[in-house]
């Protein structure tokens, strides 16, 4: 298996690189080859914006998306994202590691996407997106870390469920440029836990990237199951009943 891990903590010693580190070190064991992207170390530029491109389609207004398009039918991305798209291109499965920052990522793991996952068919685009996506057949899997304990993350928490919170990321990035996303990987205040249960965690972390392959998924529906406006089919009777009841109604543009 060939995985790759993006890393986006600047401090070395945090809990974070403890747990790259012991994904690198087990995966390597095992005979499976990996590759990290340690974002704060290579200094990785999060600010999308014209330095993406080597190539420029429009130079009176800038339209990312134009141009990520333009780019990909030109070879015209920057080294810096060309080197992660052949990465991605490159592996079986897609960790990313980060701890929570007010309930997402990191921004140079935000910025990372909004310039590495590029439309234009390039990683998305033109039809391919979600399970007819270009990263088809691909895993990904969120690790992260949370201040907060898991009680504060349940249903009926202060902070609502987790996976309410990692939906954008699950679903809106991974799931949405084709990846089958493996159940995130959480590790629940670790500065507050003792010793012994970060090392449980670290073990158990060991044994979840190498059973990668076979770990549990989040099971999404195909675009299939969805209806001409993007509405999933097997919900319309719901919907038919809101509508009816609906008194306000939306002005069609
Ligand atoms: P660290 O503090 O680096 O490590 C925890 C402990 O593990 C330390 O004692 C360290 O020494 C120890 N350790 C390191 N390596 C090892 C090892 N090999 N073996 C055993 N122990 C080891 N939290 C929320 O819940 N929700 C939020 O929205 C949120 N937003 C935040 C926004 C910002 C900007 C910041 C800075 C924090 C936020 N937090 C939030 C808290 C954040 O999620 C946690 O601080 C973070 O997840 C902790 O992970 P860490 O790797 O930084 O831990």
């Amino acid at each position: 298996m060939r995985v790759f891990v993006v890393h986006a903590h600047p401090e070395p010693k945090s809990f974070n690189g403890a747990m790259t580190r012991q994904a690198t070190e087990g995966l390597t064991a095992a005979g499976h080859e990996v590759a990290v992207s340690d974002l704060y170390a290579m200094g990785f530029n999060a600010v999308s914006d014209r330095r993406n491109f080597t190539t420029t389609h429009d130079p009176h207004y800038y339209r990312q998306e134009s141009e990520e398009s333009y780019a990909a039918a030109h070879d015209g991305f920057s080294s810096d994202i060309q080197a992660e798209m052949d990465k991605l291109f490159w592996c079986d499965a897609l960790i990313l590691q980060f701890p929570l920052w007010w309930f997402g990522v990191p921004a140079i793991l935000k910025g990372w996407v909004d310039r590495v996952f590029a439309s234009g068919g390039k990683i998305y685009g033109g039809g391919k997106w979600f399970d007819r996506g270009v990263l088809a057949g691909k895993r990904a899997m969120c690790s992260t870390t949370i201040g907060g304990q898991p009680p504060m993350y349940s249903a009926h928490g202060l902070s609502g469920p987790i996976s309410t919170i990692l939906f954008p990321i699950n679903h809106g990035m991974l799931y949405f440029t084709g990846f089958t996303v493996v159940e995130p990987f959480i590790v629940h205040a670790p500065r507050r836990i003792s010793c012994e249960d970060r090392a449980e965690y670290l073990a158990r972390y060991r044994d979840r990237v190498l059973g990668l392959a076979t770990a549990p998924t989040i099971s999404y529906p195909k675009l299939d199951d969805y209806d001409e406006q993007f509405v999933l089919k097997s919900s319309q009777s719901t919907r038919n009943q809101l509508d009816l009841h609906s008194t306000v109604k939306t002005p069609r543009p």
